[in-house]
Parts: structure tokens; C-alpha cells; sequence
């Protein structure tokens, strides 16, 4: 075995621009001496990114997670929130943060969004909101989750932690519902290390947004509600900067790697993935097959052993369920009779390796354990 063969490959790798490109950004944080609250940096990587993102109003925060939270404050969220249990577990934990009751409804098996023909039988005189995820950075059913929380008068919070840059028939897919959340984490296709945001519609809602970021300060003196600390400081900001200038380019190149498994895995039986979707610009930030094990041969969790027998690290996202999880398994709605393509999906979902700096010989590593 070569030195290559043998070395790991991970589920992803973070993007990191050239070193040398970032110490200008830090000079300059160290020359004007401003760290965090809403210095310079931040303020431009919000204006770049409202311009790259094509939306009106964001507001930068220290990771995602912290943005979900804050996100169900701004909108005044209480009760029952219908949310999806195929998801990574800071969506449903954010509601619990919140003291609110989520309220599983199941997955559609084309794009393993929230089901919309599901939705209406959980609402309840109790249900708010719901809170649906792009997941993978397939668009949700937009339009039918629009439909169906005007009729019943709820709001719409988008998870939109694996889209960046993602587009729905020409529309920023974080332009929908009444707020969406990014996060900007190291495995995530924008990074700033840690970091997040909300994106809003209006000014007011941006201003109310900033405030509970930053402790609820309107001002020097006047604190208006009992906000939380979850600013972005001017090292992420300086780092969203930089990595803006590349993210095409990473997106390209996540393609390619997209392009090339599709290509190469489309004939293996019991196999399958999802193909191009219509109208949709994709971000490409994960890869997940399912594994039929009757077609296959074996389980999706033998072919994650045998990966990792070879220093291949995929990752089975998202196994188990949220809805599986002690803190939410008691839950009528978590009841697997009430998720069947959920439990299926996460039984047979295997993520394969994706990054922008894939070569191609780590690709053929992956695709002939594989196709073996
Ligand atoms: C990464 C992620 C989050 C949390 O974001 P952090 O920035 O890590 O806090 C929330 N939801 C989903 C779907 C995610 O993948």
C-alpha cells in the first residue's frame, strides 16, 4: 500500500484559504483594536453576504445554534412546534432551550424534507410554528409549508444550516418562510470556524434580532429585554471575509466530486442517491447514499465498517433519529409507527466523504470499496 493509501480520509474537511491571505485581517484587527460588537469586519461581512446570498437583512451570530434560539425568541415562538426528526439534533434542542414541545411529523422519500401532506394532521390549538430543514441542502416544499401557515396562522423558521448560497428557481433558498438560520461551522460548506445567522425580511425584525444578540441593549444604558451573548467577533468576521472570495470556487469543486460519485456509483444494485434536482442550484454539501441491504448484500452499517476498516470515515447522518434521543424518545409524535420513511431513511443513510480539496484518487479509494 502506497503512503496515500493508507492515509484517512474524513466525512469532509474544512475549507482554509492560504495563511498568508488571512494575517492582513488580523493586522488590521490588532491595529484599530476592536475585537467584537459589531466592528468593522462584521458589519462588511454582513453587507457581502446579504449581497452574495441575494436576501435584504442578516444578522451575524457565534455559531447556529445560538441563532435557532434566538430566532424562536425573536418571533415570540411558545407551545408545539412541528419539526422534523431527520435532522442534526441542535434543531429539535433548540426548541427544548426554549421550552417549546416539537412535534415530529415524517420525511418525503424524494428530498427526506418534511412531508407538507403530513403537517396538517399535527397541528394542534397548541402549535405555533414549524420549523422545517433543508436537509442535505435540498429545498423543503416551500411553497405548501406557505400554504399551510397562512391557513393556520403559524410561522415558518427555516433550518438552513446546510444551504449556503443555494438557490430555488432563481430565489436565495433563505428568502422563504419568515426567518431562515445558517450556520457557518468548520464542517459546513462557508465557514467562519464557529459561527451562524438569521436571515429576516424587514428592518425592524433585523434591529430586534441585534439587540437579543447583544444582552437586549438598545443603546448605552436602556436594555429592553432580556437578550442573550451570542455575537460574532472580528476574527469569524475577518475569516466570512476571506472565505467568501473562494466559496465558488468551493462549491465547484464540490460539484465535481458530486459529478464524479453519481457517475461512478449509478450502476452498483441496492446503491441509490439523489440526482439533480429541477429548478435548483445546489450547494453540494454532503453526499448520502441509502444502502438497500437485500440488494446490496450487506447492511449500511457493515459497509461503514468496511470503509472504516480502510481509513475511510463516512458518517451515517443522521442515525439515530432525534426523535430516538432520551430527551425526546417519550414523545407521542416520536413514536416510530408515526416516522416510517424517517426510520428507513436513517437505518439505510450513509454520507460519503466530500470536501472541496478531494482528489481524485481518494475518490476511487472510496468507490471501489464500494463497488465491490
Ligand atoms: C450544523 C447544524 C446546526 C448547528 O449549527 P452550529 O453552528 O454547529 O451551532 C443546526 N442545524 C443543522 C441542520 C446543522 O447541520
Amino acid at each position: 500500500m502506497t503512503e496515500e493509501n493508507k492515509s484517512n480520509i474524513y466525512v469532509t474537511q474544512p475549507f482554509l484559504p492560504d495563511l498568508k491571505e488571512f494575517i492582513p485581517y488580523l493586522e488590521q484587527i490588532w491595529k484599530n483594536k476592536i475585537l467584537t460588537n459589531n466592528g468593522p469586519f462584521h458589519q462588511q461581512l454582513e453587507d457581502e453576504l446579504c449581497k452574495y446570498l441575494g436576501v435584504k437583512y442578516i444578522s451575524l451570530f457565534s455559531n447556529g445554534t445560538l441563532a435557532l434560539i434566538t430566532a424562536l425568541q425573536a418571533l415570540k415562538i411558545t407551545g408545539e412546534v412541528i419539526t422534523t426528526p431527520f435532522s442534526f439534533v441542535a434543531t429539535t434542542h433548540a426548541l427544548w432551550w426554549n421550552n417549546i414541545k416539537p412535534v415530529f411529523v415524517d420525511i418525503e422519500p424524494n428530498t427526506f424534507t418534511l412531508d407538507p401532506d403530513k403537517i396538517e394532521a399535527a397541528i394542534t390549538p397548541s402549535t405555533t410554528a414549524i420549523l422545517p430543514v433543508h436537509v442535505y441542502g435540498n429545498p423543503c416544499y416551500v411553497d405548501e409549508i406557505e400554504k399551510i401557515a397562512k391557513k393556520h396562522s403559524l410561522k415558518v423558521i427555516y433550518d438552513a444550516a446546510h444551504t449556503f448560497g443555494a438557490q430555488l428557481k432563481g430565489h436565495s433558498l433563505c428568502s422563504f418562510g419568515d426567518l431562515s438560520i445558517l450556520s457557518f461551522h468548520a464542517t459546513k460548506v462557508f465557514n467562519t470556524f464557529e459561527g451562524g445567522a438569521i436571515v429576516c425580511h424587514n428592518q425592524k425584525m433585523k434591529h430586534h434580532i441585534d439587540n437579543l444578540k447583544n444582552f437586549g441593549f438598545r443603546g448605552e444604558t436602556v436594555v429592553e429585554e432580556p437578550g442573550i451573548n451570542a455575537k460574532m467577533n472580528e476574527v469569524q468576521a475577518a475569516m466570512g471575509l476571506l472565505q467568501l472570495k473562494h466559496v465558488d470556487c468551493v462549491i465547484d469543486r464540490r460539484k465535481w466530486v458530486t459529478t464524479e460519485y453519481r457517475k461512478r456509483l449509478k450502476n452498483i444494485k441496492g446503491i441509490t442517491f439523489l440526482e439533480e434536482i429541477k429548478d435548483v442550484n445546489h450547494c453540494y454539501s454532503y453526499f448520502p447514499i441509502l444502502v438497500d441491504s437485500h440488494k446490496y448484500g450487506i447492511t449500511r452499517d457493515e459497509l461503514y465498517q468496511k470503509l472504516m476498516n480502510k481509513n475511510i470515515f463516512s458518517r451515517r447522518y443522521f442515525f439515530p433519529l432525534i426523535s430516538q434521543f432520551p430527551s425526546y424518545k417519550h414523545l407521542e409524535s416520536a413514536q416510530a409507527e408515526n416516522l416510517p420513511i424517517a426510520e428507513k431513511v436513517a437505518n439505510e443513510v450513509l454520507c460519503l466523504p466530500i470536501y472541496s480539496e478531494m482528489k481524485v484518487g481518494e475518490l476511487e479509494r472510496i468507490v471501489e470499496i464500494l463497488v465491490k
